[in-house]
């Protein structure tokens, strides 16, 4: 069954506590079929996780929404996020905040992100292919740090990339992953909450060591 981006944000977000006008709008705002192979693309709003290639998804609509909502981005944040698969999820922070950097390891993947992103109009994500485990020290310090691969414990990397004050949101765990949220609240200060239960690709490279 064909479901359209107006039932999508009715049913699977509104309906499931998704408030946030900002973040509705943002949802409402991006084309989600821009950002999906062409194979799966009858299925673009469908309340799941779809196939992109290399085994990796692109993230279900409700949690991309969840975790935006969770963020509670401001316009002048800087934000970055690991792991930019097809760039959808970017494409939607791009919405809310004026910087978006993101990182995804896989090569080619990277490449249909920045297509994906020029497609949809969207000017103000940067990526680049590499391992996000290290982050991207050149433009730290970030407002918000967003994982969506991952890793069974936070790269200390990422912690210290963080502004004070700074949220940083993460999947965390091997088989059975809680969406973890850390705040600085000072220097040497991270405030952990865990979230909900979540279904994540595992993060790569030197997270899996
Ligand atoms: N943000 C995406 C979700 C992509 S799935 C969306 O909008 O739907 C997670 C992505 O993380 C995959 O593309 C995967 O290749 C990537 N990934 C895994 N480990 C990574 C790492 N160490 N650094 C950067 N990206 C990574």
């Amino acid at each position: 069954m064909y479901i359209t981006k107006e039932e999508m944000i009715e049913n699977q977000l509104k309906g499931r506590g998704i408030k946030d006008s900002k973040v509705l709008d943002a949802m409402r705002k991006i084309d989600r079929s821009l950002f999906i192979p062409d194979d799966v693309k009858e299925h673009t709003y469908k309340d799941g996780p779809l196939p992109i290639g290399g085994g990796q998804t692109i993230s279900q609509p409700y949690i991309v929404a969840y975790m935006a909502e969770i963020l509670k981005l401001s316009p002048k944040d800087k934000v970055l996020e690991i792991g930019t698969g097809c760039g959808y999820n970017a494409a939607v922070l791009a919405q809310l905040s004026e910087k978006i950097y993101s990182i995804e390891i896989i090569d080619w993947l990277e490449e249909r992100a920045r297509e994906n992103l020029k497609k949809a109009g969207i000017e103000n994500v940067e990526t680049k292919q590499g391992d996000g485990y290290e982050g991207w020290p050149e433009k730290a310090p970030f407002d918000a740090i967003i994982l969506t691969a991952a890793p069974a414990f936070i790269p200390k990397p990422l912690k210290q990339q963080l502004k004070t004050g700074g949220k940083l949101l993460a999947p965390v765990g091997k088989t059975s992953q809680r969406l973890s949220l850390i705040t600085r609240k000072a220097e040497n200060n991270f405030q952990e909450e865990n979230l909900l239960l979540v279904s994540f690709v595992p993060m790569k490279g030197e997270a899996e060591k």
